[in-house]
């Protein structure tokens, strides 16, 4: 099975909204990888802001081994809750992470990483995001950083924890090019609570622990709810206590076209990373560690991509 070609035109988003979307279950890293559940990309949502993928992984699914392999365009969020993972890429970075840390790799114009599971007898359970990179910001130089701590706000009772961005009063430091929020939150048993949100954003919450009532919807672990934009507050409650993710953005000022680990903004830039990577020009440079092992790419479809607009008019399927 090959990946189809996602074209992601952004549009106008549409207010305030409450929208279950499924997760589905994909493989990552090939066979001897794990499988993720996956809430985004989504036939009628491509983004949310600009998050343009969102994965969650437990190791009841296998642990991680992700061999090398590019990225373009887009900057990679790993969050875990339980577990650790190794992180090498390019650049020569080779850090592990550990619950509550944040890592954080900027593929601008090229980047290989891997990531492995350090098995754990805990198990492995975490989240990976992409933000994709604004137009003019696509191309800059790789980079990565890891943040071991990160600030905590604390706002009717809910504690979030701010990976990128700002919420509850508190700045993460991690290093962003276009106005976007990620955060943990942790509400306590009992919580009867509203969250203040810029209105401006779009947002959208992943449970990770729990039953949470978000703005008159039960969530529980799964689904994405899909928010839309102009809120101000977030009415958020729960009887028995719940851990969620909260991601947002200002709705996405151009069009992706994301294929495989790449994202960008017409075929022609998706072909020649493809060809870059499979030809080994040094464009993404090399992971130390793993011999000639790597992540070859998939073929390319024999269609050029079709747009694709918000409530997915167009057939097509997400990869
Ligand atoms: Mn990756």
């Amino acid at each position: 099975m090959y990946p189809a070609e996602t074209a992601c035109r952004s549009a106008a988003a549409d207010g305030a909204v409450a929208e279950l979307l499924a997760a589905r279950r994909v493989p990552l890293g090939g066979v001897r990888g794990i499988e993720v559940d996956r809430v985004l990309p989504q036939r009628t949502l491509p983004t949310v802001g600009a998050w343009c993928f969102l994965d969650s992984f437990d190791s009841a699914a296998g642990g991680m081994r992700v061999l090398p392999h590019p990225h373009i365009g887009l900057q990679t969020v790993t969050w875990t809750f339980a577990g650790r993972i190794r992180h090498r890429d390019s650049l020569g970075s080779d850090v592990v992470i550990r619950p509550g840390q944040l890592d954080l790799m900027t593929a601008g114009r090229g980047i290989a990483h891997s990531e492995f599971s350090t098995g754990d007898p805990g198990g492995l359970h975490g989240l990976q995001l992409w933000v994709a990179l604004p137009a003019g910001d696509a191309a800059i130089a790789p980079g990565f950083e890891q943040h071991t701590e990160l600030p905590t706000g604390t706002t009717d009772g809910i504690h979030a924890r701010v990976l990128v961005g700002s919420l509850a009063g508190v700045t993460s430091p991690a290093t962003t090019y276009t106005p976007l929020v990620g955060a943990q939150l942790d509400v306590p048993d009992g919580t009867v609570a509203e969250l203040p949100l810029r209105p401006d954003f779009e947002h959208a919450v992943l449970v990770i622990d729990g039953t949470l009532e978000v703005a008159g919807t039960t969530v529980t672990t799964g689904p994405l709810l899909y928010l839309g934009t102009g809120r101000d507050t977030l009415a958020l409650s729960s009887p028995g206590g719940a851990t969620a993710m909260l991601i947002g953005g200002e709705p996405p000022g151009d069009d992706l076209v994301i294929w495989w680990n790449f994202v960008g903004r017409n075929h022609e830039e998706i072909v020649a990373a493809r060809a870059d990577w499979e030809g080994r020009t040094g464009r993404f440079g090399r992971v130390a560690g793993h011999g000639d092992a790597r992540i070859p790419a998939p073929r390319l479809p024999n269609l050029r991509l079709t747009a694709r607009r918000r409530g997915g008019a167009t057939p097509g399927r997400s990869g």
